[in-house]
């Protein structure tokens, strides 16, 4: 869906797809840049939050701490399979 948005640089109206990456057909600025700051925000922090895992394998662990980890990624694993069934089970019994 196409409409038309005003852009926040140069103060012309252009067309946009609601898409917060689209640019301007006057300046080609940004036309939503808090979005698109948003969106990378996110994404850092989401790469951060990958690097910092405990699960995560590095290439520097040594075979006892790789073993380490991948204990626990499957402990954590079946703990939360377990969490997870007797969610569903309170949830789904009356009473
Ligand atoms: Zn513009």
């Amino acid at each position: 869906m196409t409409s038309e948005k005003k852009c926040p640089q140069c103060g012309q109206w252009t067309k946009w797809n609601k898409n917060p990456e689209d640019r301007c057909a006057h300046c080609d600025s940004v036309l939503d840049p808090r979005r698109v700051q948003e969106k990378i925000d996110v994404s850092t922090r989401e790469a951060e939050d990958r690097a910092h895992s405990f699960f995560i394998i590095r290439p520097q662990d040594g075979l006892p701490m790789k073993a380490i980890r991948r204990t626990a990624f499957v402990a954590h694993a079946v703990y939360a399979a377990i969490v997870w069934l007797f969610l569903v089970l309170f949830a789904s019994t009356p009473g």
